[in-house]
């Protein structure tokens, strides 16, 4: 059975009847949700022309959006569609958490050719089913189209305490820099992926990364300026840089290397998901996360730059990570 027989009507009554917050079974999240129902937060859920929900009093909107595109961000042999469905949506719960948000609610526009099993449109809603368990959000409308390769677009809204969200600006002289968690195992894991591996921590971690939305909530009010990882430490870093014109000093021996990753996954490896966080001081570890004290801010020269230093050495370290259309 392919789409085509399916055609979209039958498609968007499956995504409807598993995900309308009132359909949601409790493993699936309905004890969320018919939380949120109760308590008057969701007013219109899938199914109309619109979501209609309200953010509680104090609390402002923080909204994004992150598309997967077939060949570009997962192959359809190697990925399989579960992993799919639940990164599309990690994606943006990292985003969320790294301007001291919380996640929310969420919409999927997917674009899928006619002839593709609806086996892997299930596989997919499996992923974005246990995406709302685990990073407590919920799906209430999106769109549906055709096309050549599949496509699919996440939009998430959050909430923030109004005037309190972290952004890449606020880095100053002085502050240290800081990482969550490890790194380098996403890059490596794509690398076994494609050497034909099918199972190993890396892999796993590639396929169902961990956002780190919860550490971000609770240094919000710490922190001065915060990014997660979703294109490399060297890029992301020096978005930071640039955003807040300062230069920032990171030690080699310091960076949290995920086991078995070589010196280019750490420093330049995507979709880690984990967060940068400048700050003055924080703990060891946030929300059991373990929170590496990597670097420092320091005063800009001419250009804002990361520095790597090596023992004695110090070296410009050029942002290699992810970019599209090079
Ligand atoms: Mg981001």
């Amino acid at each position: 059975m392919n789409l085509r027989d399916i055609g979209e009507g039958a498609l968007i009554r499956t995504i409807r009847e598993r995900f309308s917050l009132s359909a949601l079974t409790p493993e699936e999240g309905g004890a969320l949700a018919a939380r949120r129902v109760r308590a008057g937060e969701v007013h219109v859920g899938i199914g109309d022309d619109a979501a209609v929900f309200d953010l509680p009093p104090g609390y402002s909107a923080v909204f994004c959006s992150d598309l997967l595109a077939e060949n570009t961000h997962f192959i359809r042999y190697l990925h399989p569609p579960d992993s799919v469905g639940y990164k599309s949506i990690a994606a943006n719960v990292s985003d969320v958490g790294a301007m001291g948000g919380i996640p929310m609610h969420f919409l999927i526009s997917l674009a899928a050719p006619g002839d593709l099993d609806f086996s892997w449109i299930e596989g997919f809603l499996d992923g974005v089913s246990r995406a709302c368990r685990d990073f407590e959000v919920s799906l209430l409308g999106g769109d549906s189209s055709s096309s050549d390769r599949i496509f699919a677009d996440v939009s998430i809204i959050g909430r923030v305490r109004s005037g309190q969200s972290v952004r890449r600006s606020g880095a100053k002289p002085g502050d240290a820099i800081y990482v969550t968690g490890t790194l380098g195992s996403s890059a490596l894991g794509l690398e076994r992926l494609k050497a034909g591996k099918v199972d190993d921590p890396a892999i796993r971690r590639h396929l169902y990364p961990e956002p780190r939305h919860r550490p971000g909530l609770a240094v919000a009010d710490r922190a001065h300026a915060m990014i997660d990882i979703s294109d490399g430490l060297s890029t992301d870093l020096t978005h930071i840089a640039e955003e807040s014109r300062v230069s920032a000093r990171i030690y080699k021996d310091r960076l949290p290397a995920a086991p078995g990753v070589e010196e280019r996954h750490v420093l330049h490896g995507g979709e880690e998901y984990e967060l940068i966080i400048i700050a003055t001081d924080l703990p060891p570890t946030v929300e059991g996360i373990p929170v590496t004290r990597v670097g420092e801010i320091i005063d800009s020269g001419l250009e804002n730059q990361v520095f790597l230093i090596d023992g004695a050495q110090e070296s410009v370290l050029h942002p290699k990570g992810w970019q599209h259309f090079r």
